[in-house]
């Protein structure tokens, strides 16, 4: 049972937190850990309530000296009874580590035998840990004791110190919301710095010792930049005493933003090639989780119904952040290519909600909403904002919100009653139709003959969703191109909807020069932009020659857009591919078209049938991107070895598998080398054991996913058989459960065969064992399993019946929420294929 809305509000009423003492024992075995919480918390005399615990068994609980009786538990909630003003809780408790990521989370790293535990407490996982009132506007001080194993090092929110051997404390905190709480242990390498006064950790497993040394000064360089930016942004210091970033195994999420002690998934130490992209990813990541210590730490909303703001925040405030103050000045164009084709194919979904004001009754509710909208469309969202108020009202009114409900709590009313009066007027307006209705305006470029350059009067045209009208007023740029790309002409519009008159195109198209309207240049607003006819037949041409990577960027999501709405034709896609890819050099735009083109066009939009055709044109393409590539450091060797690793010729991927003839900097590119296994496996052109071969080389956690991953993805009904069974069984005492990462990595090979009769029996298996794994995975990870397992690759009228008849059932809500997405993005496919008739 997860906590209501109006229980938490209830619950407020009745208590407040004083102060938590936890004492967790990590040196019980590999199973469970002991707890101890005491909590002291002031309440109305003789009232009621119940506190958030889960544990497999409660040893004993004590309010203010008499011992509660065993039936006090029910479920998750503690039940105490004749509260007096001041309380006192000392409850004992054995708990059990996750295997989903969540609770306190212990993973086994193979390649040294050595093992960690990370605390993620978001959003309801804190009652794994500890006793509490587990909502985000209790918050209190924290001090944490934790005993564990010798030679391990324990971080904390509170700068830790072993005060004994194998016994560590924390310095008191200031004052948190429950779900913040984390402690992180195990024989982490660490690299320590200091800035500004403030002592900085980066920490990550063992084995990840020469990555990170390798890697730290670069993330500690951002790390610096961010706070400096921040403090003089924000006019407020860094509150939470020491700074570690600890990078952990097996992490659900991208990073969480613990005060001091933020947890990020340890990918992000890469051990294998890392282009730009993932420079890029990391650093944002970094700048993002800093941004929290302000707007989600210091101050927290009151309820998971603005967690919105959180996210939409600190989203935009990270690429903000990147661009005016570290080496990564091209954050925007990630943001373009990636973040916010994310945020466009949840606005399509049936699942879509409006940025604020979604409602969130329970926390299993507030979970579903955590998505592509509330972070990229929120941070979109937020850009128009400052066009419309202007960045010095903003500033101003993010300083004042942050001053007001610092160390404590606060809702979307109070921060837009902030801006609102930093800018001196109403936002009320403004609010309802970008904030409170979901949807998107849809930008056009109407003119009066077939050809652009045939027009005196070409207009932008806004039309906003017919099923959610709402009045939005859009800052975008307009921007006409020839044949080749060079920029004709451009019109800066401010505050506009309706039609609109683009004087300076107009100036601009009496003669032939334009072949080419874009109608949202730089990717500066929210909103799907469908391409006229004869721009999008000048887009093999033209996109190329584009100079501004971030409009590159943003066509690309546009044409996955169209794509999706069945307006640009598959093949459409891969003829601007190849045309535009070999002279690309911007990684972000080479990692989203070269997955569009082969995960979306080929993987899905494209029958079986046409597939082979289309992956040997593409493998033709990623060789010319290889010849143009000037070496290691040319973004187009990556993408290229990264495409044709997808494609379909044996020979040539055989000498990678072997360690040979790779292209420059991946010789030893262990992750690489998984990546080639994994195709190779799908083609029947590996066999087990040599899969069993490379893990013997690679036996590290990277290497048993990558390992797992190709081992499913074998084309025979044996090995379908096999990998449905490992993923999809009840943990026992023998067999513990697969962790998060283990099942993903096995629901990402599964969907690969010869031919679709393989694969469809599967698609009963996930409709009935999908749902049932809601009994020993939780709701997080779980999530993740149901869209990597959905049988998107079979798309089609039969198996849209089946996914109808599954969203009848009763179904956990991270897995609904999962299929609702698929079958949307399934039903994109079968209307494409209907209109460009296959
Ligand atoms: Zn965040």
């Amino acid at each position: 049972m997860t906590l209501t809305r109006d229980e938490a509000r209830e619950r407020s009423q009745i208590v407040r937190p004083e102060h938590y003492d936890i004492e967790l024992d990590l040196d019980r075995g590999p199973r469970e850990f002991a707890s101890t919480t005491r909590l002291t918390f002031t309440a109305q005399n003789g009232a009621s309530t119940f506190a958030d615990l889960d544990p497999v068994s409660l040893e004993s609980a004590m309010l203010n000296g008499r011992k509660l009786p065993v039936s006090a538990l029910e479920g998750r909630r503690l039940h105490l009874t004749d509260l007096a003003e001041h309380n006192e809780l000392v409850v004992t408790a054995t708990m059990r580590y996750g295997r989903d990521g969540q609770g306190l989370h212990r993973a086994e790293d193979p390649a040294d035998g050595e093992a960690y535990v990370y605390g993620h407490l978001f959003m309801d996982a804190a009652p794994r840990v500890y006793a509490c009132f587990d909502q985000p506007d209790l918050k209190a001080p924290y001090d944490v004791t934790v005993r564990a194993p010798g030679g391990w090092i324990v971080v904390a929110n509170g700068a830790m110190r072993e005060v004994e051997p194998g016994l560590w404390r924390a310095e008191t905190t200031k004052p948190l919301a429950t779900y913040f709480v984390t402690v992180c242990a195990g024989t982490f390498a660490t690299v320590t710095d200091e800035h500004d006064g403030i002592r900085l950790g980066i920490h990550a497993r063992a084995s990840l010792r020469d990555h990170l040394e390798a890697q730290a000064p670069e993330m500690l360089t951002v790390t610096k930049q961010s706070f400096d930016h921040y403090h003089s942004l924000f006019g407020i210091r860094y509150p939470f005493g020491e700074y570690h970033q600890v990078f952990v195994p097996e992490f659900n999420a991208g990073a969480m933003e613990n005060p001091g002690c933020v947890t990020f998934r340890d990918q992000l130490v890469f051990t294998g090639a890392a282009g730009r992209t993932e420079h890029l990813v990391r650093a944002n990541t970094i700048s993002h989780e800093m941004a929290h210590m302000w707007f989600g730490d210091l101050v927290t909303m009151q309820w998971w119904d603005d967690l919105w703001l959180n996210e939409s925040f600190a989203e935009y405030m990270a690429n903000r952040t990147l661009e005016a103050a570290t080496e990564f000045d091209d954050a925007w164009v990630d943001v373009a290519a990636s973040r916010k084709a994310w945020g466009y194919a949840a606005e399509r979904s049936p699942s879509t909600h409006p940025v604020a004001g979604a409602p969130a009754d329970d926390t299993d509710t507030a979970l579903q909403n955590f998505d592509g909208i509330s972070y990229a469309k929120g941070s979109a969202v937020l850009r128009q904002l400052i066009h419309h108020i202007g960045d010095d009202a903003f500033v101003a009114g993010v300083r004042a919100h942050l001053e007001r409900h610092a160390f404590a709590n606060a809702t979307l009313a109070d921060f837009l009653e902030a801006l609102s009066q930093a800018a001196g007027r109403d936002l009320t307006e403004w609010a309802q139709a970008w904030l409170e209705t979901a949807g998107m305006d849809t930008l056009r470029i109407e003119h009066d003959g077939d050809n652009v350059g045939e027009t005196a009067s070409p207009r932008l045209v806004i039309t906003p969703d017919p099923d959610r009208p709402a009045t939005r007023v859009h800052t975008v740029r307009v921007a006409a191109y020839d044949q080749a790309g060079a920029e004709v002409a451009a019109d800066d519009l401010h505050g506009v909807s309706g039609r609109v008159k683009l004087p300076n195109i107009a100036a601009a198209t009496g003669g032939e020069s334009v072949a080419l309207v874009v109608p949202d240049a730089g990717d500066l607003t929210w909103a799907g932009v469908a391409f006229d006819d004869a721009s999008l037949e000048a887009m093999a041409g033209a996109l190329p020659g584009i100079d501004d990577a971030t409009t590159r960027a943003m066509i690309w999501t546009a044409l996955a857009h169209g794509l999706a709405r069945a307006e640009v034709a598959p093949e459409q896609i891969l003829a601007i591919a190849e045309a535009a890819l070999p002279a690309e050099t911007q990684m972000p735009v080479l990692d989203v078209a070269t997955s569009l083109a082969l995960g979306a066009v080929v993987g899905r939009f494209l029958p079986w049938s046409e597939r082979p055709a289309a992956l040997a044109g593409l493998a033709d393409l990623a060789e010319r991107m290889l010849a143009e590539a000037d070496g290691e450091h040319d973004p187009r060797t990556l993408a290229g070895a990264r495409l044709l690793a997808g494609t379909g010729d044996a020979g040539r991927l055989t000498p990678w598998f072997r360690g040979e003839d790779l292209p420059a900097g991946l010789d030893g590119d262990t992750p690489f080398r998984w990546r080639v296994a994994r195709r190779l496996a799908q083609l029947d052109a590996v066999t087990i054991d040599d899969l069993d071969e490379a893990l013997a080389a690679d036996n590290t956690m990277s290497g048993r996913l990558g390992y797992l991953t190709a081992r499913a993805s074998f084309p025979d009904a044996a090995t379908k058989v096999w990998a449905w069974e490992e993923l999809t069984a009840a943990p026992s005492e023998d067999s513990p459960a697969h962790s998060n990462y283990e099942m993903n990595a096995l629901a990402s090979g599964f969907w690969s065969a010869d031919d679709e009769a393989t694969l469809a029996p599967y698609v009963e298996r996930y409709v009935s064992d999908i749902p049932r794994m809601r009994e020993w995975v939780g709701e997080d990870a779980l999530a993740r399993v149901a869209s990597l397992a959905f049988p998107a690759a079979l798309a089609s009228e039969e198996l849209d019946v089946e996914v109808r008849r599954m969203l009848d059932q009763q179904l956990p809500a991270s897995v609904r929420r999962s299929v609702v997405d698929a079958h949307a993005t399934m039903r994109e496919v079968i209307a494409s294929r209907a209109v460009f008739a296959r």
